[in-house]
């Protein structure tokens, strides 16, 4: 029987060892911090978002090592992302 963890330690949630749940999540894009074109999606109505790919990650973070390949010019969302948050903690046990 699997139990599903829903107390994980602090010290367990680290960036290292999730391999970038928070980048699977849709990051809007609502100032200009020089994110590339081609990591840029835009709706009918203008509305911009970080452009996903059919994997479901963010198409800016690299596949192998799990790292913002943008991080200089990530959107302000994601600069506000912290590490332990409840948000975090929270994408990081859907995920696992
Ligand atoms: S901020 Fe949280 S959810 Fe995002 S990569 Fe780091 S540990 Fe994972
Ligand atoms: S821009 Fe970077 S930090 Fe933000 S979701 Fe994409 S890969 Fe993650």
């Amino acid at each position: 029987m699997n139990i599903a963890l829903k107390n994980i330690a602090e010290s367990d949630v680290t960036c290292s060892n999730c391999q970038a749940c928070c980048c699977r999540m849709e990051v809007m894009i609502i100032s200009d911090t020089g994110v590339p074109d081609k990591h840029v999606s835009v709706d009918e109505w203008g509305g911009e978002t970080m452009l996903r790919l059919d994997d479901g990650w963010c198409s800016a973070v690299d596949r192998d090592t799990f790292l913002c390949t943008i991080y200089e010019n990530r959107p302000w969302i994601c600069r506000e992302f912290e590490m332990g948050s409840d948000e975090c903690r929270e994408e990081f046990n859907v995920i696992r």
